[in-house]
């Protein structure tokens, strides 16, 4: 097989790491449910399910049966799948079929997974999703009583998996009223599967920023997808931890990724040249560069042009002018003895310095998680200890 122009590193022992921190904050006895949605957040689900499983997690959520495809295909430990978002009505009998829990956000939902699990002779797993205030997708408050005596009604073919709901914006603390909102809500539906003696297998509502600040809103299950990666939600959940904690007995969420590349070529520029497409970066004196083999269309985000650095030989080599579609260069002027055979570091530690996907993003967590999932999914991913 002939290489990529770049490679990703997942280090194992830091997502043990983050898996240990996280269950020590959610406490004994709460399922984690590992949300690799997105190519896991641009890790690789091929890659890291199954590490994820070594590591013992038994429990995976996505956004689509797509993605549960892939997952399914990448278990070896007969990890339960779950659906959160789009499952097309014409996949609800392969996800019958499969084990594959699922969202019901609506009524209609639960009619149509009845007549699959029916024509299948098989149940289906079901988590009704409840609508509390982040008006995405849930039953709503007068559906709901009739969707809960269907599935009542209906237990030889419907299994009450779970009862759901997803924050809106727990990651900032300016939210925290319109989340303690959607909790009330949520508590107000836990309610009536109470008064009606039917409660689910799972409760669950946390997502990473929850988990780790929000000890009343973890249940009995956590859906955690951008701490497990070692990553903060937000500054404001970091805050929070860091208010709570011994610090000299922390161990705090490392990231686990690392993305590296090659020098494809070095050369000399004279001063008053031009490098790469258009005026953008005007050489002030004789300098060298490298050349690197990947660009905008590889993930690199072309706002980094004349603006962001690597890694070589443990020193920081700024870029030089535009991210090109597959290639962009870097100033080696002032570090002495660069050779082909050098490693590039795009994101992670070489030696003493330390490029985080943040310097990436540099403002918000959310905007992490964009870089991280738009990484495509051809370049190949490693595992190591
Ligand atoms: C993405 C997602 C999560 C995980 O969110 P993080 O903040 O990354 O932990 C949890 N639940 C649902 C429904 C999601 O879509």
């Amino acid at each position: 097989m002939v290489k990529h122009s770049s490679r990703i590193l997942l280090s194992q022992s830091a997502f043990k790491n983050n898996l240990n921190f996280i269950k020590k904050k959610t406490g004994a006895g709460v399922r984690f449910s590992s949300v690799v949605k997105a190519n896991a957040y641009g890790h690789g689900i091929k890659e890291f399910v199954p590490m994820a499983e070594a590591c013992g997690v038994r429990h995976f959520s996505v956004a689509s049966a797509f993605e549960a495809e892939e997952v399914l295909e990448s278990i070896n430990k007969g990890s339960g799948i779950m659906i959160m978002g789009i499952l097309y009505e014409d996949d609800i009998p392969w996800a019958i079929e499969h084990d594959i829990e699922f969202y019901v956000y609506n009524y209609d939902r639960l009619v149509k997974a009845l007549e699959a699990a029916q024509k299948l002779n098989k149940k289906a797993k079901i988590h009704l999703e409840v609508e509390t205030g982040a008006n995405r997708t849930g039953l709503q408050e007068d559906e709901f009583p009739k969707a809960l005596d269907y599935m009542k009604a209906h237990q030889d073919y419907l299994v009450f998996e779970g009862l759901c709901t997803h924050f809106g914006g727990a990651e900032s603390l300016s939210n925290q009223f319109k989340i303690d909102r959607q909790h009330a809500r949520y508590k107000s539906f836990l309610k009536q599967c109470k008064r009606k003696k039917f409660m689910p297998n799972y409760r669950h509502i946390a997502c990473s920023a929850a988990a780790l600040a929000m000890k009343d809103t973890v249940y009995d299950m956590v859906r955690v997808g951008v701490a497990q990666y070692g990553y903060w939600p937000s500054p404001d959940i970091y805050y929070l931890h860091l208010q709570e904690v011994d610090k000299t007995s922390d161990k705090p969420l490392k990231r686990i990724f690392t993305w590296k590349t090659d020098i494809m070529d070095i050369r000399d520029v004279k001063e008053g040249e031009f490098i790469g497409y258009g005026t953008a970066y005007q050489a002030a004196q004789d300098m060298k560069v490298a050349v690197l083999p990947l660009g905008y269309s590889n993930g690199y985000p072309r706002a980094l042009s004349n603006r962001g650095h690597v890694l070589i030989r443990g020193k920081k080599a700024p870029i030089v002018g535009l991210i090109n579609m597959n290639l962009f260069m870097v100033n080696i002027t002032h570090i002495p003895g660069v050779s082909l055979e050098d490693e590039v570091v795009l994101v992670g530690r070489q030696k003493n310095n330390v490029i985080n996907v943040k310097s990436f993003t540099n403002f918000t967590q959310l905007v992490n998680n964009e870089m991280l999932s738009r990484l495509p999914a051809a370049i190949p991913r490693e595992i190591v200890k």
